[in-house]
């Protein structure tokens, strides 16, 4: 098989991404699938033998490579080995597993909860478990793209929203037939843009008009909330949210994804939910660490409190030096550029700098809305944040963004 002498929608599609990589890396614009080679403390990595800040993180609370999370995966490897027998359902269950649960369904006040080993597979087998044919599923336009996915496979009506609009959503909901099985669905915090839904509003609706709420707190567990509980704990509204859906790669320096919820949906979900019972289960290590990772962040509240503190610094500092951030409230803060080439331009001046930071361009984000998407983290010091905005300051002033 050979890329150059056919044609079809195969070398179409293939064609069309690596003739637009090969222009990046002649321009030497490319900056993705770089290999972190050591963590250097909590924001700082070694990556093609630089010393860099880490501006690209979800690591919120800083705790990657954070010694009690680190010991309770190798302790878990002593004990149970690297991986598991094979699905949760048959011989892949470990005690682990169902402790990791426990403490999931606490943490968010949930009856229980049920995990998978990845964020995105769980919102493509949850969502296409509850709903099929007949049924409406009702996504806000911003959503991730796992969520997408997961609406498309399930074979409902699948209808969007204007991002975050409220009276758009309702429109919506009131034109659907009566008596029709419907979820409504969305990002607590939005993860291109760092803007929180507005949640007691969408809870008000999903009420009025009789729907299930999920929401996919990925970027908010670890970020909203005083103790970091997530969106209801934010907005005082514990128990609103039907079906809890959160990652095990971000806040929680793991991989999986978790639901949590009533004690009827989980058991349905760990019966039914086919990446359950037809993928394997999560290594012991991950789970062991995830597991202590919800400890941690319980025990240590400085941590929420310094992402608060650096997070203000951020945003308000990016704004103060002229930047457009969008409506981000977050530890996701969007540096607006404007086309492709700009936001390519502004992640080589910052990366040639020593500051880790990486560009999302069109289609992720609308054409002329390309951006730095810049993160910060409980790990960061105030004067390295300085150091970060300084630098992207001086960059965008030479390419005419400020
Ligand atoms: C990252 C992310 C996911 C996917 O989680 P993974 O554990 O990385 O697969 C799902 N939803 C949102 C909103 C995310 O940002």
């Amino acid at each position: 098989m050979d890329f150059d002498n056919r044609e079809d929608i195969v070398v179409g599609r293939v064609k069309a991404i690596t003739d637009r990589l090969d222009g990046l890396y002649e321009a030497d614009l490319y900056f993705y699938n770089q290999p972190v080679t050591e963590l250097r403390g909590g924001a700082r990595v070694l990556v093609k033998g630089r010393d860099m800040g880490m501006y690209a993180s979800y690591s919120y609370l800083g705790l990657i490579g954070h010694p009690r999370i680190n010991k309770a995966a190798k302790d878990a490897v002593d004990r149970y080995g690297t991986g598991t027998h094979g699905v949760r359902m048959l011989a892949g269950s470990l005690d682990l597993h169902k402790e990791l649960e426990e403490t999931i369904a606490e943490f968010k006040g949930a009856e229980a909860a049920i995990t998978y080993t990845s964020g995105y597979v769980t919102n493509l087998t949850v969502v296409s478990s509850l709903l099929g044919r007949g049924g409406y599923v009702i996504s806000d336009k911003l959503n991730h793209a796992s969520i997408v996915d997961g609406c498309l496979m399930s074979g409902a009506k699948f209808l969007r929203f204007r991002h975050n609009d409220m009276e758009d959503l309702e429109s919506r909901l009131k034109n659907i037939p009566e008596g029709a099985t419907k979820l409504v669905v969305a990002d607590a915090v939005f993860s291109m843009d760092g803007d929180v839904i507005d949640f007691p509003k969408i809870v008000e609706l999903s009420k009025k008009y009789n729907c299930w709420l999920m929401i996919d707190e990925a970027h908010s567990v670890g970020v909203l909330g005083k103790t970091g509980r997530g969106i209801e704990e934010h907005f005082g509204m514990e128990g609103t949210i039907d079906i809890k859906m959160g990652t095990l790669s971000k806040t929680i320096p793991s991989v999986g994804g978790y639901i949590a919820g009533k004690k009827e949906l989980i058991e349905f979900l760990s019966h039914a939910s086919r990446a359950y019972i037809f993928s394997a289960a999560l290594p012991p290590a991950q789970a062991a660490a995830a597991n202590e990772a919800f400890k941690v962040i319980l025990d240590e509240p400085w941590r929420m409190e310094k992402l608060k503190a650096n997070t203000d610094q951020f945003i308000s500092g990016i704004q103060e030096r002229g930047f457009d951030t969008m409506e981000t409230s977050t530890a996701i803060v969007p540096v607006l550029c404007g086309d492709d080439e700009r936001a390519f331009a502004l992640t080589r001046a910052a990366q040639h700098h020593d500051v880790f930071v990486l560009p999302v361009v069109s289609p992720a984000v609308p054409p002329g809305l390309a951006r730095l998407r810049a993160t910060v983290t409980a790990a960061h010091e105030p004067d390295e944040i300085e150091y970060a905005m300084n630098v992207i300051e001086t960059a965008g002033k030479e390419i005419g963004i400020i």
